[in-house]
């Protein structure tokens, strides 16, 4: 695996491999990687000659500063990790590197609806953080394909926005979540709960499963208000659980019993934020 700090440099390596016929996938992180992460590394290997891995924490996506002071970094376990799934490239630049005029004057994205509602609306901001990232990430790696996580669904659908927004020739892959054994999706901030705190928290998997079984034709209310019953039950404070359509996020208060659904959750576990989806309706 070759290591970079410097976005030119890592830019004239790529370039350099595509100039030789080289397929390049992408896998844009912040680090304290997981299984999760290493599944869309392995998704990417399947599909390209090279693989690069990117890690930053990028401060503008957190509209919480706590949060972005407590993210986890495990850079050497990282690195282990990648070299291990066969990483070619990594990416691990300083904030001066991806934003060198400074963060004050980022471009702003019409995301629309998109950024309104979910995460939009409960983390003001998150999302033109993301795209911002995004949208530089993309410049310096310019890679044929781009893989992320179904875990951060309405992230994937901001992220193949902005591919619109700015003309981007590349192949956007979703792919599936990784769970534990008992079915808590992984993410980094695992690592902060502790072994109660886990095992309550995978509530969220049997709401999310609970109501991909349940679900009938009619109104949605009274469905919602038992999942969001069961997450308080388990000590987990829901920001939202919602009900949408998979392909737009519309809300929807009722089901016609055709239309895909995706079942959303964001809920605290003390003052860890966890968020999971599941599509409910085949
Ligand atoms: P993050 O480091 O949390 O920004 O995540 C980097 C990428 O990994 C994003 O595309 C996430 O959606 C994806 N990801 C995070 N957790 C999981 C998971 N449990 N399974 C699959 N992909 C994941």
């Amino acid at each position: 695996m070759i290591l970079f700090n410097k976005a030119a440099e890592v830019s004239a390596y790529i370039e350099r491999q595509k100039e030789a016929g080289k397929k390049i996938g992408f896998v844009p992180t912040m680090g304290a990687l997981h299984k999760g992460h290493l599944s869309l590394i392995e998704a990417s290997n399947l599909q390209n000659d090279l693989t690069v891995c990117s890690i930053f924490v990028n401060p503008t996506q957190f509209n919480d500063p706590g949060d972005f002071r407590q993210y986890p970094v495990t850079i050497e376990q990282d690195i282990r990790f990648l070299i291990n799934s066969d990483t070619d490239i990594l990416f691990l630049p300083g904030v001066e590197e991806i934003y060198p005029n400074g963060t004050t004057q980022l471009p702003e994205y019409d995301l629309g609806y998109l950024a309104k509602i979910l995460e939009g609306k409960f983390r003001p901001g998150h999302f033109q953080g993301v795209c911002q990232v995004m949208s530089r990430l993309l410049n310096i790696i310019s890679p044929h394909h781009l893989f992320m996580g179904q875990k951060d669904y309405q992230q994937c659908m901001v992220v193949k926005q902005l591919i619109k927004i700015e003309h981007l020739n590349i192949i956007f892959h979703t792919c599936p979540t990784l769970r534990e054994p008992e079915g808590l999706a992984m993410s980094s901030r695992n690592l902060r709960l502790n072994e109660e705190e886990r095992q309550k928290a995978t509530a969220i998997f049997r709401v999310l499963q609970y109501l991909k079984a349940n679900l009938r034709p009619g109104c949605l209310h009274e469905f919602k208000t038992e999942g969001i019953r069961m997450l308080e039950k388990n000590a987990l404070k829901p920001d939202y659980l919602e009900i949408a359509d998979a392909s737009t996020l519309e809300i929807a208060d009722q089901w016609d019993g055709s239309k895909k659904l995706v079942a959303l959750v964001a809920a605290f576990m003390r003052e860890v934020r966890l968020i999971d989806n599941m599509i409910i309706s085949e």
